[in-house]
């Protein structure tokens, strides 16, 4: 399987020409399929194995086929990540990959001002990367909110545990609409991660390894 044969829009395509991206890794072509159609998807994947482009082609190929304005302090793609580097760099995946869509991608953590956060978001974007902790922030003071959301993507998932994020994840996704797509992205699957997955994610999602 190529990238070409996946019937991802053309400003995609021609963003991964521009990489040097021909071939999927394993999980991109298990993935992309599914989650283009709206399906769940629950993915057992580490770093290093593509999974970024696993779900932010997909979902970037449903932003090209539905252009609608963002919702105002929200956004149509949320995903959450253990930590603002890895935050920073699904946000550039995004704007790479989406670089001929004109997509909109913010990126919100901890340690720094809120006030340029705040305005980054105030029209709304098609896609906001964030840490747990500054997202709750940002919730109660009002400056985010959740209800456009579309798609829900938890990266790391095993990460969070460690990290004590379980408890503000819950806390989030009690924001989101009933109605949404979920990906779950985790490197290993305790216990409490596969029950934090039955919790989120609709039932029958696609899984990949
Ligand atoms: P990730 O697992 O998402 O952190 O991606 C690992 C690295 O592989 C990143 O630097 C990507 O830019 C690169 N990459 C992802 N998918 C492909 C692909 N299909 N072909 C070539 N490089 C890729």
């Amino acid at each position: 399987t190529q990238f070409t044969d996946l019937g991802l829009a053309k400003p995609l395509l021609k963003a991964l020409a521009d990489e040097g991206y021909v071939t999927p890794t394993p999980i991109q072509a298990q993935a992309i399929p599914g989650v283009m159609t709206g399906r769940d998807l629950l993915g057992i994947a580490q770093t290093g194995t593509g999974k970024t482009a696993a779900f932010a082609l997909p979902l970037l190929h449903r932003i090209a086929n539905d252009r609608k304005p963002a919702p105002r302090r929200g956004c149509r793609v949320l995903v959450l990540s253990p930590t603002r580097e890895l935050a920073t760099q699904i946000a550039e995946s995004f704007k790479t990959y989406g670089a001929h869509l004109g997509v909109s991608v913010a990126v919100v953590f901890g340690g720094v001002k809120y006030g340029p956060q705040m305005r980054a978001l105030a029209g709304g974007v098609d896609v906001l990367v964030a840490t747990p902790g500054r997202l709750i922030d940002h919730l109660q003071e009002k400056s985010i909110t959740l209800q456009g959301v579309e798609t829900f993507v938890l990266d790391e998932a095993d990460q969070m545990l460690d990290m004590g994020f379980i408890v503000p994840i819950r806390r989030i996704v009690k924001q989101l609409p009933r109605m949404r797509q979920n990906l779950f992205f985790s490197a290993t699957m305790p216990s409490e991660i596969e029950s934090l997955a039955a919790e989120l994610l609709n039932p029958n999602p696609l899984k990949v390894s």
